[in-house]
């Protein structure tokens, strides 16, 4: 399978397709052949995959397809990444892969005092956001909350493996107050991880809807 014929099949934007061509990606790697698919049919999903083997574009791509156009009411996609260097290279990737398509996308760091100063307004503002968990919860938690999650569609969480076992505990809670607050009845969550993690599994099996598991 190539791009192009994931495309003509799904019928992607095309200036998704240029973006693809813009960036030199070919040919799917093993999981963009398997993770595309499967978001693009809303699969809820568990997928494993080796650090370094396309899994940015994995997501990237078929969230761009479901969001289709930029909107002016609130947040649809939320990515988070263990560190913030790995959410700074995923908001970068996001915006190579949807250059020219008008989404407006929030990277939140531990220096980003916009939305701790315009409040969940300005949340609005946005399509996707790409975030740690800490510094979300963090905007989470007063009440009420500095930033909103009920109109996210897309739930990714990136090398959930490391938060896992980073955070044990933290992460688990942390998760969970996040997980809430992305309360759509129409939300659907995909869980990437670098290696098979029995924690992520279990989480996965708990709280996902009819969760499809891929493995590279
Ligand atoms: P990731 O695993 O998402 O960190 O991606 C690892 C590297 O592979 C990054 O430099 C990507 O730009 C690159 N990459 C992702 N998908 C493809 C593809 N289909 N063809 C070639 N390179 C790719």
């Amino acid at each position: 399978v190539t791009f192009e014929e994931l495309s003509s099949q799904y019928k992607l934007h095309p200036q998704i397709i240029k973006n693809i061509k813009a960036v030199g990606y070919q040919i799917p790697t093993p999981i963009q052949m398997q993770a595309i698919p499967a978001m693009l049919h809303r699969h809820e999903m568990m997928a494993c995959a080796p650090t370094g083997s396309g899994k940015t574009a994995a997501f990237i791509l078929p969230i761009l397809h479901h969001l289709q156009e930029p909107r002016k009411d609130g947040l649809r996609a939320l990515v988070l990444a263990p560190t913030r260097e790995l959410a700074k290279q995923t908001y970068l990737e996001f915006q190579r892969l949807s250059e020219g398509l008008g989404f407006r996308i929030l990277y939140i760091n531990k220096t980003s005092s916009f939305v701790k100063k315009s409040g969940a307004k300005a949340s609005r503002k946005f399509d996707i956001l790409v975030s740690t968990p800490n510094r979300l919860v963090y905007l989470l938690k007063p009440n009420p909350p500095l930033i909103k999650l009920s109109s996210i569609q897309w739930l990714v969480v990136d090398e959930s493996d490391k938060l896992f076992e980073e955070g044990k505990t933290g992460f688990r809670d942390q998760l969970g107050v996040i997980y809430k607050a992305c309360d759509s009845p129409s939300v659907r969550r995909a869980m990437f991880s670098a290696t098979f993690a029995y924690d992520v599994e279990e989480w996965c099996k708990l709280h996902l809807d009819n969760v499809l598991q891929v493995y590279i």
